[in-house]
């Protein structure tokens, strides 16, 4: 079955509201196996709708769209959708009943233009709405289907998922299954150009990539029977993917990095902590987004100032005198130092210059020093780097590298995964 996802509404079109249904609309057809051919956003204008319609229901099998089942002047999706399918309008005394409830529970008296709202094309299924007065309509003809939903999120979303999925569910034969790759330290041309005969041959599965903010989501979907014909499709790619760049995935799944290695932390019994000075807290924002990671991080110190590596981390006088506060030998005492306050396993410090002011040639804008510290077996893995790009890019670029690289030592390393023994 092949999908247009249509938005009707002309604040769409102004920029007054973003369109969130279409990515969300796809996002749940593609996990039931429904392609979508087309988003197209039209205005509450009778003719461009209606041509709109004209242009979609030829191409596919199912129009999705949304808005413009209102009360107002302006809202005309079910009228034109009527006329297209060649259907006339009935009054439902039914939703008359509803919307009448709807207002007396809000004790305020209905205006007549709601009775507007109590018309139903001819056949069409009714889409209850549970947190609104517009119903949604499902029209059939000729085997083209047309959905038609209401505009806003609340409503829309409830009705989507409990009425229109398991509808749609019925119809579709096909079932794709997909798996996903998160890559680190390898840009998206360069994955693609690892991968470039997989994605030339690609039929089924199929190979996409979707570049992140210094990372790469790779998705690889089959489309089959069934879930488990799907999976025996996937597995041989799979591998490939694994044996070509899994020295740069570090989850099978759409993770972020602060959560893996939450979880990496949690499932080893570790604690981390930080000591920050370029990444100003970014990397303890990071992982507090997370629920629950209160088990496995409880400090991080924002050493922006030497005075403050000094005096709170115990960074030496002559080591920020001799190196300076970007340099490995910082980086170090830093990640020793919240090793001592907070008796973490894991303690990880980044120094750096994040721009655009303070570079020198010796120490470039963006250079930046990670120290991974392990606090049981006191070993250091330093990373140097000279990150492009501005301030807050360079910033994110380090935190991200810091838990990458944290990541690869605790899947890796025995010292700190056997702890306990
Ligand atoms: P309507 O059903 O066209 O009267 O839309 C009612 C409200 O729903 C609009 O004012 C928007 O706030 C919201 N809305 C409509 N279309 C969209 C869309 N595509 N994405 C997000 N919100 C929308
Ligand atoms: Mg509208």
């Amino acid at each position: 079955m092949k999908a247009t996802i249509l938005n009707v509404g002309t604040e769409l079109l102004v920029g007054s509201t973003l369109n969130t249904h279409s990515y969300y609309i796809s996002q749940k057809l593609h996990e039931i196996g429904v392609g979508v051919l087309y988003h197209a956003v039209v205005g509450d204008n009778p003719v461009r709708l209606e041509d709109m319609i004209g242009y979609y229901y030829d191409t596919s099998d199912l129009i999705i769209a949304t808005g413009g089942l209102g009360p107002t002047e302006d809202d005309l999706t079910k009228e034109i959708f009527a006329k297209w399918f060649g259907v006339p309008l009935y009054f439902s005394e039914e939703i008359r009943e509803d919307i009448e409830a709807r207002f007396r529970g809000f004790g305020r008296p209905m205006t007549p233009n709601n009775l507007r709202q109590c018309y139903v094309p001819e056949g069409a299924e009714i889409l209850w709405n549970e947190n609104g007065t517009a119903t949604g309509f499902i029209l059939e003809k000729d085997g083209k289907i047309a959905i038609l939903l209401p505009g806003p999120p609340r409503e829309l979303r409830p009705m989507f998922e409990k009425q229109v999925i398991p509808w749609l569910r019925q119809r579709v034969s096909q079932v794709l299954t997909s798996r996903y790759f998160k890559i680190f330290g390898l840009g998206e041309s360069a994955t693609e150009d690892r991968l470039s005969d997989l994605f030339a041959a690609q039929i089924n599965p199929t190979l996409a990539t979707y570049a992140k903010t210094g990372e790469v989501l790779l998705r690889v979907t089959a489309s089959g029977a069934s879930d488990s014909e799907n999976q025996k499709l996937l597995e041989p790619m799979v591998e490939e993917i694994r044996s070509r760049i899994g020295d740069h995935i570090y989850a099978e799944r759409d993770a972020e990095l602060s959560e893996v290695l939450f979880e990496l932390l949690r499932d080893k019994g570790l604690k981390i902590a930080l000591a920050e000075s370029c990444t100003g807290g970014m990397m303890a924002d990071m992982l507090v987004s997370h629920s629950g990671v209160s088990e496995v991080f409880g400090v991080s110190v924002v050493a922006y100032d030497n005075a403050v590596k000094a005096s709170v981390l115990g960074v030496p006088a002559e080591t920020l005198e001799t190196f300076g506060a970007v340099s490995e030998e910082t980086a170090r005492a830093m990640s020793e130092g919240i090793s001592k306050i907070s008796g973490a396993e894991l303690c990880i410090s980044v120094t750096g210059i994040a721009g655009p002011d303070g570079g020198t040639e010796k120490k470039p804008v963006g250079l930046v020093y990670m120290d991974l510290y392990n606090s049981l077996s006191r070993e250091h893995r330093t990373f140097k780097q000279v990150f492009t790009g501005n301030r807050e890019r360079v910033r994110q670029a380090s935190a991200m590298k810091a838990f990458y690289e944290a990541i690869q030592w605790l899947k890796a390393d025995l010292t700190i995964a056997s702890k306990e023994i």
